[in-house]
């Protein structure tokens, strides 16, 4: 059943960025919420938006039947509700501080012996997103705390439910920022061979992020190859063609590191070295599933 009700009560532990940003779509959808925060004064605008401020993380957990905790880390979330339990009892708790896998599996255990009801959710946007086009929180772990509370979960951004083992969300949260973080290593090893020439971070940016925008167009092939689980397949480009020797090359005649590259080459000369090297550049992800 979906509780479609803007009076549904909802507290929010934990007003750093992230936190404070939720708890400010609450209060613009009309949601009674109630806020905490460790520290003193970062409860004063949401006030100023009608929120209620709670003295002690126990006084936000009694007032809602809603808890969400937005903390900085699973040790921080332990530190502020294992204290709480008897009190957490038969409400229900949506925790989106990003935790691992094995700790969101950890907390929705824990939960489930306190008699809690547990999602957990991993928040794929910036805290100025929230609420708005762009973002999205993957979810994990009670089915029906999430159909309940869908149009609550859906102020913040698109909510998308990944099935009832709690460390889905997480797993797929870390998998999705793991590409980008390599990406934006690679934009910045680019950023920094053009700087010797004169190129401002900003210039290399404007032309790094519609080529970077095509190319996640291969995705897809590379996926179909990888699923089909032969990279013998034509018409792929191969690792010897691969090879960023020109990059390493380039990179050392600008005078920069090489470490964002060495480590796809790496990736590449592994599969070369197992004589691969006239198969397709996706294999590279079996030097990453079978680490030497
Ligand atoms: P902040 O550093 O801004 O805030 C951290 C919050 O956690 C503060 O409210 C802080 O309280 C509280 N906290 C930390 N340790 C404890 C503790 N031991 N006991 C009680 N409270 C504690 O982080 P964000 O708000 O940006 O992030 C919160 C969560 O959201 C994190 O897990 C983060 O990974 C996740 N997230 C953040 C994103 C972002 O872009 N900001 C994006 C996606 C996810 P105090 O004020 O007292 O220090």
């Amino acid at each position: 059943m979906t509780t479609n009700d803007e009076n549904t009560q909802v507290s929010v532990l934990g007003l750093g960025a992230m936190g404070a940003a939720l708890a400010a779509a609450l209060l613009r959808a009309g949601h009674p919420t109630t806020v905490w925060n460790r520290s003193p004064g970062k409860a004063d605008d949401l006030v100023a938006q009608g929120a209620r401020a709670a003295a002690t993380a126990g006084d936000a957990v009694r007032a809602a039947p809603v808890v969400i905790a937005c903390l900085l880390d699973h040790a921080s979330v332990h530190e502020v509700l294992d204290p709480l339990t008897a009190d957490l009892a038969g409400r229900t708790l949506i925790n989106v501080t990003t935790t691992t896998p094995a700790e969101a599996r950890e907390l929705a255990a824990w939960a489930a012996e306190a008699g809690i009801a547990y999602l957990d959710g991993g928040i794929m946007a910036v805290p100025n997103m929230i609420g708005r086009p762009g973002s999205s929180i993957l979810y994990s772990g009670s089915a029906e705390v999430f159909e309940r509370h869908r149009p609550l979960l859906d102020l913040w951004g698109t909510s998308t439910y990944y099935g009832e083992d709690a460390g889905l969300a997480s797993l797929y949260d870390l998998a999705l920022l793991s590409g980008m973080y390599v990406m934006f290593a690679g934009f910045m090893h680019g950023a920094a061979m053009v700087a010797p020439a004169g190129v401002s971070a900003r210039d290399f940016a404007a032309m790094a992020a519609p080529w970077l925008t095509a190319m996640t167009g291969s995705f897809a092939g590379f996926a179909e190859v990888i699923d089909g689980g032969d990279y013998t397949v034509p018409g792929q480009q191969s690792l010897e063609f691969s090879n960023p020797g020109y990059l390493l090359a380039a990179s050392s005649e600008q005078g920069i590191g090489t470490d964002a590259i060495d480590m796809v080459q790496r990736l590449i000369q592994r599969q070369i070295d197992a004589g691969h090297g006239k198969e397709g550049f996706s294999r590279i992800i079996e030097s990453i599933k079978h680490p030497a």
